[in-house]
């Protein structure tokens, strides 16, 4: 089975002469081709650690490179760019600047979790991608992704009212990520729905996009779940040294 390999060497760092010739010897041609050097001053000793405590990753420590993960990976069949296993040996020699360049790579992750099923040292890559996409934006190096828009529309639903309004929800995420809600893929499935779903059902979505039902005694969970995901947040950014100051 073969590795999928990325290389460190950037492709701008490699040089090919056309015309070149070496004490008498012409070595024109791509056999010849040379790599500039470069001085890696981008070292986070913390990164692996400051992963490794954001839900996901906290078996990063655990992998081996042998590869299962990015040759099961549904993302790298189309992108071979996409390439988990390169992505912890980067997170875990502490390349910070090598792993940013590919920040609007990582989120691209399905969470289709093959690689999880394929890795020998349950690792968990799947979890390691959420765990990255979630660094890149706690450490400002990217904005929030729609998946992570979609996450916080979802989930202030259910806060609010322990209940979800599918379409309430794809109405905020449109907002949010600027899309038209006229697109005709979305025309088509709303179209579709109307023409097959009971009468019944289609007055009950109907009554509920206008009068948002709440959950009997949903309070007393709302406050719980509240409470736990303030101190998640506040225990992620701890984890990354994010509000040291002022902090008590
Ligand atoms: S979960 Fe993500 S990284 Fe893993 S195989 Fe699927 S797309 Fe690839
Ligand atoms: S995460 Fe698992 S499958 Fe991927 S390279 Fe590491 S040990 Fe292998």
């Amino acid at each position: 089975m073969p590795i999928h390999e990325k290389s460190l060497i950037r492709p701008e760092n490699l040089v090919t002469h056309e015309h070149l010739t070496i004490d008498g010897v012409d070595v024109s041609g791509h056999w010849s081709t040379f790599i500039n050097s470069r001085v890696v001053t981008d070292y986070n000793e913390e990164m692996e650690e400051e992963i490794a405590a954001l839900p996901g990753g906290e078996f990063i420590h655990r992998c081996w490179q042998c590869g299962s993960c990015t040759n099961a990976c549904t993302v790298n069949a189309l992108n071979p760019d996409f390439n988990p296993r390169y992505w912890i040996y980067l997170i875990r020699m502490g390349f910070e600047d090598e792993l940013v360049r590919d920040k609007d790579l990582i989120w691209q992750c399905v969470s289709c979790n093959k690689c999880t099923y394929a890795c020998p040292r349950d690792v968990n890559p799947e979890g390691v991608m959420k765990a990255t996409t979630h660094w890149l934006e706690l450490k400002g190096h990217t904005r929030p992704k729609p998946a992570a828009v979609f996450d916080d529309v979802f989930a202030s639903q259910v806060f609010e009212t322990g209940k979800i309004e599918d379409g309430l929800v794809l109405r905020q995420f449109f907002a949010r990520t600027g899309q038209s809600m006229f697109q005709s893929w979305l025309i088509a499935l709303v179209r579709g729905l109307v023409f097959r779903l009971p009468v019944g059902l289609l007055t009950k979505l109907g009554l509920a996009t206008l009068f948002r039902p709440k959950t009997r005694g949903w309070k007393k969970a709302r406050l719980a779940i509240e409470d736990y995901v303030d101190e998640r947040h506040a225990a992620d950014r701890r984890a990354l040294g994010l509000d040291t100051q002022g902090a008590e």
